[in-house]
């Protein structure tokens, strides 16, 4: 027998006080404390712990209870069959692995399964006595639930009398009540409004609907119902296939959108069809139920005290989890702000695996109170970033002490600082690694340098080879492949990147610098209206905020920004290294020779002088009679005069007849 240590038997002894808290919250308050999917997993680490120590198992455990002891308002009534609970799938694997089990126990030539869409409501037994509805129950605990026909009968879509002209006298239908979606909505409105209290979820506000005294109240709530189970006194019916379209037929609503499937591969797809389609359904559907259709296997198959072992509920992933936290660390990004993280053991949200998620700052952190080793409940905030909700301070080791941030940068040891206006804390210090890591990390991806991520950015930074965003582009592939397992070939298609990146648009530079608050649309506004980094140094404050959706702040912070000295030479070592830090025209000038003063000499040969300075004012240039300082190109012709020599001496560049025809606009 294993060793059982006293952290084990504290941890099971706290999970189950909590699960048998939230059950109780849930089944008899209809106001659950705890989300769904957290239950769920806290109950699986409670099942596998019992598994490992079963002399841990009790009596008052939820994992040996269905459902909870009903409340007394009720009538209470015995299940002459028990209405039993679903195990839980969570992944497709853990599908397959269910399919492998029941392959132990039984040896059909071929399995078929039938997947019905799991409705988020309350299961409710139905009787009828020589086809007419004598009593409705709730599900209670599985053995025992409470009578609430006079609630039941108010449900429309319930026959009060089966559609049949020679009854069996004692027919069984089971299967879920429940609110659709708008109806729930609706009714936690009404409640607000009264100052009651909201519903958790449809299934709550069903289950607490279904217990009202007042049938009356019931009867408006709109309650709805789909059948899913059928007990008939004899045999008739061979399968769950079946039993559905009679079900049908004695006037029952059944889902509609269930499907027979002859493999595992079938209910795959049914089950990855309905994850998307079950969006635009009217009511909440959680998973999946995935039975074995014919009747002969699920007898084989039998029970376990909770489930029925032809059966399953495969879920969708959650939203919410829970997890635990193994470290907290401070994370230093590109503008110095130094972050708190959770580093939490691996766990599935949303169909990826997660283990880090931010804390936001100090404050945050505080109110939060998570601690290393709490159990926390975690969920996406929008699509990617995951986020601590809460902590089951329940859950909590005796021992823990909360967090306290760190008072120094942990990247370069500079003191950290707050000011009294901002919720984040600072690292000062502008040389250090970890904002340039940030920022390395933010140009790469404003500019797509493909390869260039994290991992490379920290070893550049760590051998010296890359003290600044312009380093970037002075990088040889021998340099590159010097990095710690790093091949030749790896190191040159990141060369090549670096090079594709400098055709990348002004707009994507501006908003790869990281100035202050400037984002990708901020970026692309201001490229618009200053096609180029000379317009934009010498743009004004006034000229900044005139522009719509960039207001005050933004605007002092770029300025300050293109005028600080460090930055100007990380631009001119950009313009240098090829970047293109104006909006290259797609279209060509029509003023290409704008500002530029030309003189001729010698003859031309397709046009006469006047034609050429016609068409040189027309691009915008100016034609003059002698060389000076101010020349800035001389058109050379045939036997050219002493301008030639004059320009010569003065380093003016020359132009061929040819050359500048390059430039009219001719034709
Ligand atoms: P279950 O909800 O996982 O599965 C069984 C139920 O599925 C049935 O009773 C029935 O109501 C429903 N169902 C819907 N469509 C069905 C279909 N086509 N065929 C068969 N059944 C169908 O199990 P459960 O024992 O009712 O409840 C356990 C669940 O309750 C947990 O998974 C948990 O999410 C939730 N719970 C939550 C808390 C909490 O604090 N949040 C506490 C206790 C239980």
């Amino acid at each position: 027998m294993n060793e059982i240590s006293p952290a084990i038997r504290a941890k099971v002894i706290r999970l189950r006080r909590s699960l048998i808290e939230a059950a109780y919250a849930y089944y008899v308050l209809d106001a659950p404390i705890m989300e769904d999917s957290v239950y769920d997993q806290l109950y699986r680490e409670l099942q596998t712990l019992e598994t490992e120590y079963p002399e841990l198992i009790s009596d008052d455990s939820p994992t040996q209870r269905v459902g909870a002891q009903p409340a007394s308002q009720f009538t209470p009534v015995r299940h002459n069959i028990p209405l039993y609970s679903l195990e839980n799938a969570f992944n497709l694997e853990e599908l397959a692995r269910w399919e492998s089990r029941i392959l132990k126990q039984i040896t059909p030539s071929q399995l078929s399964y039938v997947c019905e869409l799991k409705i988020d409501g309350a299961a409710i037994a139905l009787t009828y006595t020589n086809g007419i509805l004598t009593r409705g129950a709730t599900r209670g605990d599985g053995q025992i639930g409470e009578d609430i026909t006079g609630n039941i009968r108010t449900i429309k879509t319930i026959p009060l009398r089966l559609h049949l002209e020679s009854p069996p006298p004692l027919i069984e239908v089971r299967g879920e009540a429940f609110l659709p979606l708008a109806t729930f909505t609706e009714i936690n409105q009404q409640r607000i409004k009264q100052g009651e209290s909201a519903f958790a979820n449809p299934r709550n506000a069903t289950a607490g609907t279904l217990r009202q005294l007042d049938a009356r109240i019931v009867a408006q709530r709109g309650l709805r119902f789909f059948a899913y189970t059928l007990h008939l006194p004899e045999e008739t019916i061979t399968n769950q296939w079946d039993s559905l379209d009679y079900l049908q037929q004695l006037g029952f609503p059944v889902n509609p959108h269930r499907r027979l499937c002859h493999s595992l591969g079938e209910v795959a797809n049914y089950y990855q069809e309905w994850e998307v389609k079950r969006n635009d359904l009217p009511y909440l559907t959680d998973g999946v139920v995935v039975k074995v259709n014919d009747y002969h296997w699920q007898k084989e198959l039998g029970f376990t005290h909770k489930f029925p072992r032809w059966a399953i509920a495969l879920k969708y992933p959650a939203e919410t989890v829970s997890t635990v936290v193994k470290e907290i660390i401070v994370n230093v990004g590109r503008t110095g702000a130094v972050t708190p993280m959770a580093l939490m053991s691996p766990v599935q949200l949303g169909g990826t695996t997660v283990q880090r998620a931010t804390l936001h700052n100090s404050d945050r952190l505080k109110e939060l109170d998570v601690r290393i080793f709490d159990t926390v409940v975690i969920r996406k905030a929008g699509e990617i970033i995951p986020e601590i909700v809460r902590v089951i301070t329940e859950l909590r080791p005796k021992d823990s002490v909360p967090y306290q941030m760190p008072k120094e940068c942990p990247e370069c040891g500079t003191m950290l600082v707050r000011l009294p206006t901002e919720a984040v804390t600072r690292c000062p210090n502008q040389a250090c690694p970890g904002i340039l890591r940030g920022k390395i990390l933010h140009w790469s991806n404003a500019l797509e340098i493909k390869g260039l991520g994290e991992k490379i950015i920290i070893a550049l930074i760590n051998s010296q080879l890359v003290t600044s965003i312009a380093d970037l582009y002075q990088l040889t592939v021998t340099d590159i492949a010097s990095l710690e397992r790093m091949g030749e070939k790896s190191a040159s298609k990141i060369v090549a990147a670096l090079n594709q990146s400098k055709q990348q648009p002004w707009s994507k530079i501006l908003y790869g610098l990281g100035i202050p608050q400037v984002g990708l649309v901020t970026a692309e506004i201001l490229a618009k209206q200053f096609p180029s980094l000379t317009a934009l140094t010498q743009a004004s404050l006034t000229e900044i905020t005139a522009i719509k959706g960039i207001g005050i702040e933004i605007a002092t912070g770029i300025v300050e920004w293109v005028s600080n000295s460090s930055n100007q030479t990380l631009l001119t070592q950009l313009e240098k290294a090829g970047l293109q830090l104006a909006t290259v025209s797609e279209t060509p000038d029509a003023q290409p020779l704008k500002g530029k003063t030309f003189v001729l000499t010698g003859k031309l040969n397709n046009f006469t002088r006047s034609q050429i300075q016609a068409l040189i004012e027309k691009a915008g240039g100016k034609v003059s009679n002698s060389v000076t300082q101010k020349t800035d190109y001389l058109i050379v012709g045939e036997n050219p005069g002493s301008k030639l020599a004059k320009a010569q001496q003065l380093n003016i560049p020359q132009l061929t007849e040819t050359d500048l025809t390059m430039y009219l606009p001719i034709g």
